[in-house]
């Protein structure tokens, strides 16, 4: 019998250390692939007036219908699939997982990758499988057979452009792993709006594909808004494990607001991507610097002489956040920057090369 409260605590939780956000105060803040434009100063005002009528006594719909509706129309979901919300897709994983958890099942991702995919196995009780990708950060096949073959997972997680590393996997591995998998497969595509790539379109070939979107890195993250399109039945049942009211009020009227004048936002992905391959053409030119492509607002970068976590320290005393990759593996010596406006990514090429000559 357990002696102390925290020995109630399930020991693999009690192994993990919670999701560490660097604190950004006074920072150019280049760590967490957030759009760093605002509200243009008309749709602000607007959204303003708008909220004046938002009823902040009622529950919010529980479905947000109104909501889904022009998610639907506005991301091209195709006609008759099914949608539901969540709270950041980070939520949406966490439903996935808790619609499949059972002993001895498992979650199959690919290493490096975004966290909260074996964050998430391990709360909810499954066994986690990272597949290493190759050196060059694309599938490796062999491997992804073997590994599907032996675990059989219930869900695959394929982020589409990957995190961290920035780049598109081929369309045509993706393409087999979904027709050889046993459970669910789900492309997350939160990286969409810089890519020009999606496997929304085929939704409707696959009974066992879903495609998950975000409007976090598109210029949203404080909204809190992920979605999740697939076939209607099967969408229907991830649906009741979603807490009744996991999208507030504030933030459905909001994104209902903001999609409905949403075309600054596109010009801001635009501006985005525009400065990533400027941002990406003159890090290649920096000596001991190798530079990742990127379909994403973010650059991962390997420094090839100097020592990641000195050049991480020299770029924070110098008023700019990124993100310390570094670990034993395919990221060794590696950092992650975000795309900022062109004054903050100015600001840390100048840090970066400051670093690198010091
Ligand atoms: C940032 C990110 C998410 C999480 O997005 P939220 O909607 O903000 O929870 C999901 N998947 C990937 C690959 C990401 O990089």
């Amino acid at each position: 019998m357990p002696g102390k409260p925290i020995d109630w605590i399930r020991p693999e939780i009690r192994e993990l250390s919670a999701y560490h956000v660097a604190d950004a105060t006074g920072m150019v803040k280049l760590d967490a692939m957030e759009n760093p434009y605002r509200l243009p100063d008309e749709v602000l005002r607007q959204w303003q007036q708008d909220l004046l009528t938002a009823d902040l006594n009622r529950y919010p719909d529980p479905q947000a219908g109104a909501l889904q509706q022009k998610l639907k129309q506005i991301m091209q979901v195709p006609e008759g699939q099914g949608m539901v919300l969540g709270n950041g897709s980070d939520e949406l994983i966490q439903m996935l997982a808790l619609a499949v958890a059972a002993p001895g099942r498992c979650i199959l991702s690919f290493e490096p990758g975004f966290v909260m995919y074996s964050m998430i196995s391990r709360f909810t009780g499954m066994n986690y499988i990272g597949v290493p990708l190759a050196d060059d950060f694309t599938l490796d096949m062999d491997k992804t057979r073997e590994a599907i073959e032996q675990n059989q997972p219930a869900i695959i997680f394929i982020a589409y452009p990957n995190n961290p590393t920035g780049n598109l996997f081929d369309a045509d591995a993706i393409g087999e792993i979904i027709r050889m998998a046993p459970g669910l497969v789900v492309i997350d595509e939160a990286y969409h709006p810089f890519a020009f790539a999606s496997f929304m379109p085929t939704l409707a070939e696959y009974g066992h594909l879903l495609v998950m979107r975000t409007v976090s890195k598109m210029g949203l993250a404080g909204l809190r808004l992920g979605y999740l399109c697939g076939d209607a039945e099967l969408i229907n049942e991830v649906n009741k494990v979603r807490l009744p009211y996991n999208i507030n009020v504030l933030t459905q009227y909001s994104a209902r607001f903001i999609l409905d004048n949403a075309g600054f936002l596109d010009g801001q992905a635009e501006m985005i991507r525009s400065d990533r391959d400027k941002m990406l053409k003159h890090m290649t030119l920096l000596d001991g610097v190798e530079v990742f492509p990127s379909q994403a607002n973010f650059i991962l970068f390997r420094l090839k002489h100097a020592d990641a976590d000195k050049v991480f320290d020299s770029l924070h005393d110098q008023g700019v956040l990124i993100k310390n990759m570094n670990s034993p593996g395919v990221l060794h010596n590696c950092l992650r920057v975000t795309v900022g406006t062109s004054e903050e990514n100015h600001a840390f090429l100048f840090a970066l090369e400051q670093a690198l000559n010091s």
